[in-house]
């Protein structure tokens, strides 16, 4: 098979990619300019027909989405940037805004001709030092060649763009606490509907994207969206529920892999491609115990799951969420799963809001029945106490305002499903783990 030709990542090792000069020596800002000739329905159109789904995590249509904001508002309408990149294991945006961050200007101009919006807002993760001052500076070269202001290209089209550093938590990277933090409060999900796009930022229509979604408008409107469904996998027949993997995807691999790093490949490739062909195979000669597909919040796969292909309906197959953010962590086989899930519980009942009552406690409880285990206290009916919580912390039956509950059960599940026995041994042996916990019995 003839080797992938990156579109996202093409200039990304160029030297000085992240300049103005060399952009434009690309071709940069010549699709904008051919996006500026259309009418604002033609690019959504376009954007809607290629297929394209979001890239944050939860893979919804994109040129939809953009359908949704009510055809008579007066205005403002905003779109807000989500490059709050916090799911752990996941730094592919962080990549495309220090690399290259022109292709997502560029993208983000499109995007607000198409939506009609004069105003976007970056919201940058506050950890993302260099990706603010590349920005910032990419930001203000658009400015002074006229590529942002009062007059877009000489085109009479007007936009300008808020770059904004986070508030340093993972829940402002969900798409209406990123909002109440833009209005300068505490990063409290809103309870949806109302959808951003009818109400969201100052209560205004507001289309929230990703920054690897917008770096594929940009080339979908460039390339056409006979190119971007060559690539990547169509609906499963019969299966209405799929509504296709199409384009070019970032994959993110870390863990224990020989090479860590940032892939571009088309939709549907395998984690097992991934990891032996690309990320180098799992280092010191070890095999794969277990390996999450897309950001923890998604669970695990377990070794003989690794042929799965990576795209909007595989991991669902196995049990996973999703995709997510397309993040593999790869875990090996000398490393205990009862730590692993500790972490991810530990993480997450520091992120959680502590808006709902079964996120904040169930997060919580979680992972102190996993410091008792770790601490040599476990009982084997922890792991069905642990079953339990997690499925009591769903959003599906309604009882919590944003995913973050769901995404802190399913490695739950998934880990006790799947890895039980190592599990119940850890328990029946009295084993405790190497490094300290604060666990008073
Ligand atoms: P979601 O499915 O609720 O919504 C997806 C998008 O579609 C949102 O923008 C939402 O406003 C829009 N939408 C959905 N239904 C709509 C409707 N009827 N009308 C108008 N708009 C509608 O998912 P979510 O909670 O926004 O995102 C969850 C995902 O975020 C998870 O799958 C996880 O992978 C991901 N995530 C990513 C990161 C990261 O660092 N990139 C961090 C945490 C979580
Ligand atoms: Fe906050 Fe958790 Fe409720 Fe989300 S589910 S709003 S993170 S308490």
């Amino acid at each position: 098979m003839p080797a992938f030709e990156p579109v996202l990542l093409a200039r990304v090792n160029k030297p000085n990619s992240a300049a103005l000069e060399g952009y434009r020596a690309d071709g940069g800002y010549e699709t904008l300019k051919k996006a500026l000739g259309m009418s604002p329905a033609e690019v959504t159109d376009l954007v809607k027909n290629s297929g394209l789904r979001g890239r944050g995590g939860a893979g919804f249509p994109t040129g939809l989405k953009w359908t949704f904001l009510p055809k008579d508002h007066p205005g403002p309408v905003y779109l807000c940037i989500n490059a709050d990149e916090s799911e752990p294991g996941t730094f592919n945006n962080r990549i495309l805004m220090e690399y290259d961050p022109h292709q997502l200007i560029e993208g983000i101009a499109i995007a607000c001709y198409a939506i009609k919006s004069n105003r976007a807002y970056l919201y940058l993760r506050y950890e993302y030092g260099k990706s603010y001052r590349v920005l910032e500076k990419a930001i203000q070269e658009c400015y002074a060649a006229g590529i942002l202001g009062d007059n877009v290209l000489g085109q009479g089209f007007q936009l300008d763009i808020v770059l904004h550093r986070g508030a340093g938590a993972y829940i402002c990277g969900e798409e209406t606490g990123l909002i109440e933090s833009l209005e300068g409060k505490r990063a409290w999900p809103r309870i949806k509907p109302p959808f951003p796009a009818i109400e969201g930022l100052f209560r205004k229509p507001t289309i929230v994207n990703n920054v690897e979604t917008l770096c594929c408008v940009t080339h979908i409107v460039n390339r056409g969206i006979e190119w971007f469904k060559s690539i990547g996998i169509p609906p499963e027949s019969g299966n209405p529920r799929d509504a296709g993997s199409y384009g070019p995807k970032l994959y993110t691999v870390a863990g224990h892999v020989n090479n860590p790093g940032c892939f571009e490949l088309p939709m549907g490739v395998t984690a097992r491609e991934l990891i032996d062909v690309h990320a180098g195979g799992v280092w010191k000669g070890r095999k794969a115990k277990a390996v999450v597909p897309g950001g923890i919040s998604m669970g695990f796969f377990s070794a003989d799951e690794l042929d799965t292909p990576l795209d909007f309906a595989g991991p669902g197959k196995r049990g996973c969420l999703g995709l997510g953010t397309a993040a593999v962590v790869v875990v090996d086989d000398q490393t205990s799963m009862v730590d692993v899930l500790y972490n991810c519980c530990r993480f997450f009942s520091h992120e959680s809001c502590g808006q709902c009552t079964p996120c904040r406690e169930g997060t919580a409880w979680m992972t102190k029945i996993l410091e008792r285990i770790r601490a040599g206290h476990g009982r084997l009916e922890d792991l069905d106490l642990l079953m339990e919580v997690a499925s009591s912390m769903g959003i599906i039956p309604g009882t919590t305002i944003c995913g973050l509950s769901d995404g802190a059960a399913w490695p739950v599940k998934n880990a006790l499903t799947k890895f039980r026995p190592e599990f119940e041994e850890y328990i029946k042996s009295g084993r405790k783990s190497v490094d300290p916990v604060h666990y008073a019995h």
